[in-house]
């Protein structure tokens, strides 16, 4: 349940709406907007239920939620979430570019990137230390040596550093050395790691599922924040459908829908959207008309050679020339 509080609502009316709620066992959080506060009420579907808030004063209107997120709605709180990663907001009005190889594979390796996406323009420097990878006998990540390696460049370049973490054990450890936590496709609905990274305060990036619904994905979030954390950012990177010539059909009315539906910032993944490095640039245009507030871009010095995603990376040369195209095209949406 929503209950929004009327303009002219006193300290005292909101006092008696939260103790009502409270009373009856349930929790609530609170939305104070410019405008007005609106009370979320959490807990046990049968009390909120029972719950009347529409007759109390103050109160303009008490509104039953039928979707089970709450915290991530837009009903809940209908401005715009600007996370702030140490000073890099996302979800405002400047483009948050992530950016680097899929995964973290040599100091060098990961110092060109890093230099390269930083002069194209890039805030954030993306890599994978642990590899979450489909076959056990493919190249499973550097662990804690890439995540220092991943530090060392984010700091060498003034870049925040994004990656995935894969186990509800590593996440002090991950956390000591990246600006954002990734959740991938594959763990969207590991609830024990999603309330994992929910206790902390790090911003998380969650990925969409291989195959997961809208609503599925809100509900994921909706995990992280009922921890605590309101940190959330969204990433569209595709999802399964028949089609084989792209790894992943990139459902980018998940943009528009996840704007309607919720509050938190979204960004888009064209490299696993597509699988095929030719249609990154295209796709990132598309994402950042529809309204996205960033891309994630994989991003190799000699993608030849990756030791993963080599055929959907950009060469630095490219990369470049996208970010061109990403400032127009966010020039024309009113952004930076
Ligand atoms: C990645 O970002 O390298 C990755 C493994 O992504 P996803 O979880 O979307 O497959
Ligand atoms: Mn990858």
């Amino acid at each position: 349940m929503i209950v929004v509080m009327s303009h002219t609502a006193t300290p005292e009316n909101l006092a008696r709406v939260e103790k009502k709620i409270t009373d009856a066992g349930l929790r609530y959080h609170l939305s104070t907007g410019e405008d007005r506060t609106i009370v979320g009420v959490i807990g046990d579907k049968k009390k909120i239920g029972e719950l009347q808030m529409a007759s109390l004063d103050g109160v303009e209107k008490a509104v039953r939620i039928t979707e089970k997120y709450k915290l991530v709605s837009r009903e809940f709180k209908p401005e715009n979430t600007v996370v702030d990663v140490n000073g890099v907001k996302v979800g405002g009005d400047e483009i948050a570019v992530m950016a680097g190889p899929c995964s973290v594979e040599s100091e060098q390796q990961l110092d060109e990137a890093a230099k390269a996406v930083k002069e194209a323009g890039a805030q954030f420097l993306r890599g994978g230390a642990f590899k979450p990878r489909t076959s056990p006998y493919d190249f499973q990540g550097l662990a804690e040596e890439g995540l220092k390696l991943l530090r060392e460049m984010g700091d060498r370049y003034d870049l925040r550093v994004v990656t995935e973490i894969v186990d509800v054990n590593d996440v002090d450890l991950v956390s000591e050395y990246a600006d954002v936590l990734q959740i991938g496709a594959r763990n969207m609905q590991n609830f024990r790691l999603l309330q994992a990274v929910g206790r902390g305060k790090k911003p998380v990036l969650l990925k969409r599922g291989l195959s997961a619904t809208i609503s599925e994905w809100l509900n994921a979030a909706e995990y992280i924040m009922n921890e605590g954390n309101e940190n959330v950012i969204f990433c569209e990177r595709g999802i399964r459908t028949y089609e084989t010539y792209t790894r992943n059909t990139l459902d980018l009315s998940a943009v528009a829908a996840v704007k309607e539906l919720s509050h938190l910032p979204i960004i888009v993944d064209p490299s696993h959207g597509t699988g095929r490095w030719s249609m990154i640039q295209p796709m990132s245009r598309a994402a950042i008309a529809a309204g996205a507030d960033g891309l994630i871009i994989e991003v190799h010095p000699h993608p030849d050679v990756a030791l993963s995603d080599g055929d959907q990376s950009l060469k630095p040369e490219k990369f470049a020339e996208l970010m061109k195209d990403v400032k127009k095209i966010a020039a024309v949406m009113g952004r930076k």
